[in-house]
């Protein structure tokens, strides 16, 4: 699930603070949606709409705040994240860092790209990646 570990750990968080006032919980992602990864390949394969795989993740927080932004970068002595929004680049501080970025699929540990020309080869990432075959 597409942020599934971020979502998990300010959940944890969540959990482990819950009676901390002095403790702001800030979760940044640059989609503000969970994908059901499994599920992409129905999408491929025409049976599911790409729509159907994903499920807004302020539903899963309690107290956490969600910031929809990309990291540009993490100046660590500075303690300062660089976001850049739909509008506004800002810096965040944090006291703690967790960063939980997910992956790019590695296409030559699948099968078929081992044989095929590494072009042929798609596998799905993301409900638009997915959706375009
Ligand atoms: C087609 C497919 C099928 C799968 N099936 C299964 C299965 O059946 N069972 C199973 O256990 N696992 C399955 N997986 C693997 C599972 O989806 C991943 O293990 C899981 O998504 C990893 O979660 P994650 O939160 O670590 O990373 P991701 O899901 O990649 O989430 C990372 C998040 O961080 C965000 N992000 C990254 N960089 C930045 C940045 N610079 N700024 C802001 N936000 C950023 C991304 O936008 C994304 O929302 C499948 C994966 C795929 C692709």
């Amino acid at each position: 699930m597409a942020a599934a570990s971020g979502v998990t750990m300010a959940r944890h968080l969540e959990r482990l603070c819950k009676r901390r006032r002095d403790v702001e919980i800030i979760l940044v992602s640059r989609d503000n949606f969970i994908l059901m990864t499994p599920l992409l390949f129905e999408v491929c394969s025409g049976a599911l709409d790409a729509r159907h795989c994903s499920f807004p993740i302020r539903a899963f927080l309690r107290t956490t705040r969600f910031v929809e932004a990309a990291v540009q970068g993490i100046d660590l002595e500075r303690r300062v994240v660089h976001l850049s929004g739909e509008r506004e680049s800002v810096e965040m501080g944090y006291d703690q860092l967790v960063l939980a970025p997910g992956m790019r699929p590695r296409g030559r540990l699948f099968p078929p790209c081992l044989t095929e020309p590494r072009e042929s080869c798609k596998f799905p990432k993301s409900g638009r990646s997915a959706s375009s075959g």
